[in-house]
């Protein structure tokens, strides 16, 4: 049993009690065999056990339009793309893909994620889609910005870029919290990629302060992206955002592949979580695991999650997928295998993950008070044989092939890897036809299939 406590414990023959959703004792099998008389008992049978994995960047609603794109789209010809896909999404779609995503997710281990950003335009539609596959997510209000840009004009009709809408709804979710039980919650989150004035990002900074959640916003992705925040903030970003006092220990912020050396202190110094989303770089080409700055934040304790952004801006939402790419490409790029080692992975995906959610009092471990939000493993695969190192076998080896069972509060929602909540084959088919239907509203083809090419000789 692997705990992700501070001591980083492990127990060889660990058990763990649960009692109203919650942990209640971790210790030896024979211990707590001893102190309690379980309702029901579950026999992981020597397999691994750890806390449930933390998405802490998803768009859950993009994926009906998974490998839509055409293959040779360059990231900055998807905006056009974006905009037929905004104005034609209609609150059935995002329901079916947020289901279908929540269910991707819970079968690579995950139990809790972010939504990036405030992508999900009818957030009820999510919400609802969350709650039924059973697992927990943090929602933001619909697209929070007010400078225009080219988004500005064409999204008129669904989305107004202006300040007075964006304050006006700014902190709607934060409803979900009054529910302490709820699995869905709340927070603040702004579009972010320069698309939001200092002083809206300082009324999010503000709100989100006062209600004691995470301010989330994606942020230098790419050149371009930073190229107008230099221009808009009249300085680097980061720097601009700690003079301004907008930075703090609540802000979460997306990407984060540009980052210029004097921002680097800006957000060591600002107890800020980091979400590193490597494919979401390395599928365009963007450069981000090579030039980007993760690898030095987490150095110097910068609390670095990791995200799996959006199924058609990175192939999965798995989100050890993202700690494996993170981990090949630090240790290629430094040349050396001590850049991440697989245990500062799981860190990654668990505990940093939960603080990245704000959350990290009450998921990301397996500690007396958390909430009970944890993954069985299986053994009985090739790949996840001979086990000698637990760790090494679930980030590097098996990774999700070997998830067999999850619980979210207590409550089983996968068991021998298949949801217990949805029917998977249902989820599927209903998505597969959304997706045709939506591309047919946005007036885009079906994509060709991948080509193989050949060189000409
Ligand atoms: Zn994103």
């Amino acid at each position: 049993m692997i705990t992700m406590n501070a001591a980083r414990t492990v127990i060889e023959d660990g058990a763990i009690a649960i009692a109203d959703g919650r942990i209640c004792a971790v210790a030896g099998g024979v211990e707590l065999a001893d102190r309690f008389e379980p309702r029901r008992s579950l026999n992981a049978r020597g397999c691994t056990v750890h806390p449930g994995f933390v998405d802490a960047h998803v768009h859950p609603t993009q994926h009906l339009i998974r490998f839509a794109f055409p293959e040779t789209f360059h990231y900055d010809d998807t905006l056009g793309f974006y905009i037929d896909f905004i104005l034609a999404l209609t609150p059935e779609d995002e329901h079916i893909a947020s289901k279908l995503a929540c269910l991707e997710m819970v079968r690579h281990g995950t139990t809790a994620f972010l939504e990036g950003c405030g992508s999900v335009l009818e957030p009820d539609a999510a919400a609802a889609a969350v709650e039924e596959v059973g697992l927990r997510a943090s929602l933001a209000d619909p697209y929070v910005w007010d400078v225009g840009g080219p988004w500005s004009e064409p999204l008129k009709p669904r989305i107004a870029t202006d300040r007075r809408r964006s304050l006006s709804i700014l902190g709607g979710q934060l409803a979900r919290n009054r529910d302490r039980s709820s699995r869905v919650r709340g927070h603040i989150a702004l579009t972010g990629h320069a698309t939001a004035s200092t002083e809206l990002l300082l009324a999010a900074a503000a709100c989100a302060h006062e209600n004691g959640v995470v301010l989330n916003m994606h942020q230098s992705y790419a050149a371009t992206d930073t190229a107008d925040d230099d221009r808009l903030r009249g300085e680097h970003p980061l720097v601009h955002f700690e003079r301004m006092g907008a930075l703090s220990e609540r802000c979460t912020f997306a990407h984060m592949n540009v980052l210029r050396d004097d921002e680097v202190a800006s957000v060591v110094d600002s107890g800020m979580s980091v979400v590193w989303c490597p494919s979401a770089s390395m599928l365009w080409g963007c450069g981000g695991t090579i030039t980007g700055p993760h690898l030095d934040l987490f150095r110097r304790g910068v609390d670095v999650a990791l995200g799996s952004d959006a199924s058609n801006f990175s192939s999965r939402l798995d989100v050890a997928d993202q700690g494996f790419l993170a981990l090949l490409t630090s240790r290629e790029r430094t040349l050396s295998p001590d850049a991440l080692l697989a245990g500062d992975v799981l860190a990654m995906c668990t505990i940093h993950g939960a603080r990245a959610l704000g959350m990290g009092h009450e998921i990301g471990s397996l500690e007396v008070g958390k909430l009970a939000d944890l993954v069985i493993r299986r053994a009985d695969l090739p790949e996840a044989a001979p086990g000698l190192d637990p760790i090494r076998d679930l980030v590097l080896g098996a990774r999700s092939h070997s998830v067999d069972t999850v619980l979210v509060g207590g409550e089983v929602i996968l068991e021998g890897g298949r949801s217990c909540r949805v029917d998977e084959e249902q989820v599927r088919a209903r998505a597969a036809a959304s997706a045709r239907k939506l591309l047919a509203r946005m007036g885009r083809p079906l994509p060709q299939p991948s080509e193989a090419r050949r060189a000409p000789r």
